[in-house]
């Protein structure tokens, strides 16, 4: 099987991240996966990006972790695929798969939506977006909200979230016939737990991912760290 982490973090554009692209990079090859998508904290959400700049220079600015990231793979043969955290209210998170550094420069502002009318726009335009850790409780999280007809699948198992939680996320996938997926929700590298979606060949490209996430071909994984 190909192992392909969903959800990972660069410190270059996450403001929370510990660890700089290449260097997670590095890690993902060393535990045996074959790809990872960079999935940064959106202009909308925890990002080294200042949100007083022009859009095409936050554009730029926000694609420097992934940059990294690719470049690094491409040195060492880990595939790196692009995508990001779409943040709305507080704790809400989206990820968002299948749109390019193109899509984002053609529409300026679209940090600024309502999560409804983000999900509309990016699927006119093929994207994939799986609910990141729906049922996530914290301090600064005010209320658990859930857009079921508006995304197409779920985070049913986040690494970093506890067995309640994936476990609920999990119900609400099955209740709404949601698809699973799966993430680490990398922030600082080692982690006590990873997750891993995996596949029976090896993606050239996100949309073939999401092709094969989209067909049921995947299967999403829960790792200990001494398993890997
Ligand atoms: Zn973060
Ligand atoms: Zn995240």
């Amino acid at each position: 099987m190909f192992k392909y982490e969903m959800h990972c973090h660069t410190a270059e554009t996450s403001a929370c991240a510990r660890v700089p692209a290449a260097d997670m990079v590095d890690f993902y090859k060393r535990l045996g996966y074959t790809g990872l998508v960079i999935t940064d904290h959106f202009l909308n959400g925890n990002t080294t990006v200042p949100r007083d700049l022009p859009w095409r220079e936050r554009v730029e600015r926000f694609m420097e972790g992934y940059r990294k990231a690719k470049a690094r793979g491409d040195e060492i043969g880990l595939d790196v695929f692009f995508g990001w955290e779409f943040s709305f209210g507080a704790g809400s998170d989206f990820l968002t798969y299948g749109l390019d550094e193109n899509w984002l420069l053609a529409h300026p502002d679209c940090d600024k939506l309502h999560i409804n009318d983000f999900c509309d726009l990016a699927h006119a335009d093929g994207a994939y977006v799986s609910h990141a850790h729906p049922f996530r409780e914290a301090g600064y999280i005010d209320i658990i909200r859930l857009t079921p007809r508006k995304v197409d699948a779920v985070e049913t198992i986040n690494a970093n979230r506890t067995d309640f939680e994936n476990r609920l996320a999990d119900q609400y996938a099955d209740n709404y016939g949601l698809t699973k997926t799966c993430g680490s929700d990398n922030h600082a590298a080692f982690q006590p737990r990873y997750a891993a979606l995996e596949l029976d060949f090896r993606a050239g490209a996100i949309r073939e991912i999401i092709d094969a996430i989209r067909a049921g071909k995947h299967t999403i994984k829960l790792y200990g760290s001494d398993e890997l």
